[in-house]
């Protein structure tokens, strides 16, 4: 008696695989991407902008980031007590890569995470960058339920998939809401964000990578510091996808830093 041939083992995943590549096919052909950087239909961010982004003044110095002759702290930084090993960016803060991170953060693409997630993924084996755990800057929960997603976050999840390295969303937290840093002094922002976090276990011996979208003046990043030290992290440093660039002639501390 013949049997009704049965679906071959493996079937049902080609399948859900084929439709889930056909939706996504129908989806780009209804909206197709355009490219947070110029504008040209095709990708999200396209490769001739990606060959534009403005890369970081090398050597500098590890923490502000100004020019230096030797990759060590600065006179200013070497006055400044810091809770911060170094701050690490893939790029200097200008156009394309700016364009792209504020459609990452205001327009809802939250699937440019992945490309510029990449970008961090390619800086942190080029740097030979190491950590134990990447923990996220957090939004506070009003900003998160606003947004919907945390963008730092959704890049720290491309990173930790791709350089192996574990990443916790939750252990840090945003405590009180804080006004939008744009337009505030270095000072100002140091006052806006002190106290403002606290990490919810204890990190003893561990060496955290800190991450942020953007560093312009570091008080965000100095203020998460301070909170993961003081739950016992052994090291603690931050990486940014960028950061905002030294004017010429600048000779002080982070302070003059322009957005
Ligand atoms: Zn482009
Ligand atoms: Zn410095």
């Amino acid at each position: 008696m013949a049997h009704a041939p049965t679906p071959e083992l493996g079937t049902w995943p080609r399948l859900v695989g084929w439709l889930s590549a056909a939706g996504q096919g129908l989806l780009d052909l209804l909206y197709p991407p355009r490219c947070a950087g110029c504008g040209r239909v095709g990708a999200l961010f396209c490769a001739a902008c990606q060959a534009q982004i403005e890369p970081l003044p090398a050597p500098a110095c590890p923490r502000c980031g100004h020019p230096a002759l030797i990759a060590e702290l600065c006179p200013t930084c070497r006055g400044i007590p810091s809770h911060l090993d170094a701050i690490t960016a893939t790029a200097i803060f200008a156009h394309p890569l700016r364009d792209a991170i504020h459609a990452l953060k205001y327009d809802n693409a939250a699937s440019l995470a992945g490309p510029l997630g990449a970008r961090m993924a390619d800086t942190w084996r080029a740097a030979r960058l190491s950590a134990d755990l990447i923990v996220p800057v957090p939004l506070h929960r009003a900003r998160l339920a606003e947004r919907g997603y945390n963008q730092s976050a959704l890049l720290a999840r491309v990173l930790s998939r791709s350089v192996g390295v574990p990443v916790d969303e939750r252990i840090l937290v945003r405590e009180r809401a804080t006004a939008h840093q744009v337009g505030l002094g270095r000072s100002e922002r140091q006052v806006n964000v002190a106290g403002a976090f606290a990490c919810r276990r204890d990190l003893s011996g561990q060496r955290v990578a800190v991450l942020d979208d953007v560093c312009t003046t570091g008080s965000t990043l100095e203020a998460c510091a301070e909170a993961l030290r003081t739950a016992g992290a052994s090291s603690v440093w931050a990486f940014t996808l960028a950061r905002a660039r030294w004017a010429p002639g600048q000779t002080t501390a982070p302070d003059a830093l322009t957005p």
